[in-house]
């Protein structure tokens, strides 16, 4: 099995945003999304990353324009899933599977380019969703719009799948492909529904983590950010025990892996080529 993880975009926050007690200074982001290449479930993504859909699709709601123009992501071209995947000789038809974390506009904003893919997602919270005013969902950061129309019957919700157990600080969850590669484990807090992907039979363990913290920094130095990032969080008081689970499972020697913290990491592919 391979997994590789591309950046879609680059985004720009104050530190003190996403890290308590930081400064004022604003870092670059990046967007990241996954790659997974699985000996019998075929190409799977990740999450979809930021593409074009999100920031300058004509169908977007006048409120989906409003955030592309606050948060300004600038893509980038040859990290949007269409070209990350040619360069594994891949095709969007290819894609047989897409792995939504969560809700976010940055984490399904491309769902739309792969036909033929289910989605792997937490139906509980998908039920949720659409019981939400849109008013609701927004508050959230939640735009329906970008949710392809057949969304609903190509979900294949996490709550049909087999559940592996919480083993000592390695964490359980619903068994996605039926063989323990890839273990889907509940983080609550910055978003509902959202979990992480354990990869447990890799040498050294790794837990995409998705959006728990911004940072790996806030994360190990136990600085989760207060106001105004506690009045995003879908449940504010989850994200320091998520935190925690994650802090557990590094202890033991394994690995964390976020979305946008900026360090480099050995699963993410170079800009271009290699
Ligand atoms: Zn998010």
């Amino acid at each position: 099995m391979k997994i590789v993880f591309a950046n879609s975009a680059w985004v720009s926050a104050a530190e003190r945003l996403i890290l308590r007690d930081g400064s004022w200074q604003k870092i670059r982001l990046p967007v990241r999304y996954g790659l997974i290449i699985h000996p019998r479930a075929g190409p799977v993504l990740v999450d979809t990353g930021y593409t074009p859909h999100a920031i300058s699709g004509a169908q977007r709601g006048a409120a989906l324009r409003f955030y592309g123009s606050a948060l300004k992501p600038e893509l980038i071209e040859t990290g949007q899933p269409v070209q990350v995947l040619a360069r594994f000789g891949l095709t969007p038809q290819d894609v047989r599977a897409v792995v939504v974390t969560h809700f976010h506009a940055d984490h399904i904003s491309g769902l739309a380019l792969f036909p033929n893919a289910r989605f792997i997602a937490n139906d509980a919270a998908w039920a949720r969703l659409k019981t939400k005013t849109a008013w609701q969902n927004l508050r959230h950061g939640v735009f329906p719009e970008l949710f392809p129309n057949d969304f609903e019957s190509r979900l294949d919700g996490l709550s049909s799948m087999e559940q592996i157990v919480s083993r000592g600080d390695t964490p359980g969850g619903a068994d996605l492909f039926g063989d323990g590669s890839v273990i889907a484990v509940d983080l609550p807090g910055h978003a509902d529904g959202q979990f992480g992907l354990l990869f447990a039979q890799m040498k050294r363990p790794l837990l995409y983590a998705v959006d728990v913290q911004w940072l790996v920094k806030a994360l190990v130095e136990t600085r989760t950010p207060g106001f105004p990032a506690s009045l995003l969080a879908e449940d504010f008081a989850a994200i320091e025990p998520s935190s925690a689970v994650l802090r557990r499972f590094m202890a033991t020697g394994g690995e964390v892996m976020l979305c946008h913290d900026p360090g480099p990491t050995e699963y993410d592919l170079t800009p271009e080529g290699g």
